[in-house]
């Protein structure tokens, strides 16, 4: 389960996938209906909580949440960018069961972590990291790639030795939210890509055993549709900082599904019963070229929302799959011009401001 406890951030990451529509602060679940969905989650069989956001540590209430899911047996992750993290929240959260930390970076340097941050954090980041494995820790480092860090991926990776992370993400963007928005500045050409998993290849061998490292594989490039989400509702579910329940954090943007609430239905019925999880579970909404396929069940027919995003149809093959009838929209995309990096600013991503005038911390 993905919780996302807020959408508020300190940062203003340019290739962030929360929605652009961003959820102010005084539409927040509060800590009793969190502990709730906690609870919940157990009572169906969720196993892992990533809480995260948003920036989770901006939830005064994120010790009695982690203590929630502590109780119900649900392991937690904290994903977060490491802005706000002292020594003493920390103690506490793990006293309260926190399992593991998966810390955000930007970049390898100063100068380009902060540039894509919108802000200055690099500095918090090294500190957060050092107080995570001083509290011993699990420590794993998430770290989103696009053409301005591409480059320096070896250099990330080292970064994350010396830090002293276990595991490192190195996921390429994937394009929904403010990403989708910044998709011109933020795609690499082919060959920043081979260059980059030809490094990762190299480093992984190096540091076998002592670093475990992931590549997730970019969109748009190699003819092949991922199975978002392991399949739309099939084993994940995201709760967003208002209560709704989706089967992907993406899905916000998907017309005609009305996303059901925790605060109206259990998350049972929700994930058994709701028109929203049966959608596109499975395989029977399929049409061509996917019902007659033979990778279905493999890889359920893509991504829903890049589907809906590039051809305005949910329903379709996802255009990423070279079977597609739409694949040329991504290889138009793949192979078009890039603007110059004289082009102007990516759109560093913005908070609402919350009705109720508190909150709003992303600016
Ligand atoms: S702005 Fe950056 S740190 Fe904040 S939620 Fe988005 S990606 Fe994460
Ligand atoms: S046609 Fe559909 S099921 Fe077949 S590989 Fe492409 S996306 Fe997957």
């Amino acid at each position: 389960m993905l919780a996302e406890l807020t959408h508020s951030c300190p940062l203003h990451c340019a290739y962030c996938s929360n929605p652009v529509e961003l959820i102010a602060r005084d539409r927040e679940l509060n800590t009793g209906q969190w502990i709730r969905v906690m609870e919940d989650a157990a009572a169906i069989g969720v196993v892992h909580a990533h809480l995260s956001g948003g920036e989770p540590l901006l939830r005064p209430d994120l010790t009695a949440i982690v203590a929630a899911a502590a109780r119900a047996g649900v392991y937690t992750q904290l994903v977060t960018s490491g802005a706000g993290l002292t020594r003493a929240r920390l103690a506490e959260l793990a006293a309260a069961g926190l399992h593991s930390v998966q810390l955000s970076v930007q970049d390898a340097t100063a100068a380009a972590s902060d540039r894509i941050a919108g802000g200055r954090w690099f500095a918090a980041k090294e500190r957060a990291a050092a107080l995570v494995r001083e509290a011993d820790l699990p420590l794993g480092l998430n770290v989103v790639l696009h053409r301005h860090n591409l480059d320096t991926v070896g250099e990330i990776i080292e970064l994350a030795a010396s830090w002293g992370a276990e595991r490192v993400e190195l996921a390429n963007t994937q394009f929904y939210g403010w990403a989708m928005r910044n998709r011109d500045r933020l795609l690499p050409s082919r060959d920043q890509l081979r260059r980059a998993e030809e490094t990762v290849h190299a480093w992984r061998e190096r540091l076998a055993g002592r670093m475990e490292l992931i590549w997730v594989v970019p969109d748009y490039f190699d003819g092949v549709a991922k199975p978002c989400m392991g399949g739309w509702g099939a084993i994940s579910l995201t709760v967003s900082p208002d209560g709704r329940v989706l089967p992907c954090p993406g899905a916000y943007v998907l017309p005609g599904l009305d996303f059901p609430d925790v605060r109206e239905h259990s998350l049972r019925w929700i994930w058994e019963e709701s028109a929203a999880f049966n959608a596109y579970r499975g395989t029977e909404w399929m049409s061509g070229p996917c019902a007659g396929c033979a990778r279905r069940d493999t890889d359920f027919g893509g991504c829903r929302c890049q589907a809906y995003a590039l051809t305005g149809d949910a329903r379709r093959t996802d255009p990423a799959c070279s079977l597609s009838p739409d694949n040329h929209l991504i290889k138009a995309i793949a192979t078009g011009d890039r603007p110059g990096d004289d082009a102007g600013p990516v759109a560093n991503r913005r908070m609402p401001r919350a009705r109720s005038g508190r909150g709003g911390e992303g600016g």
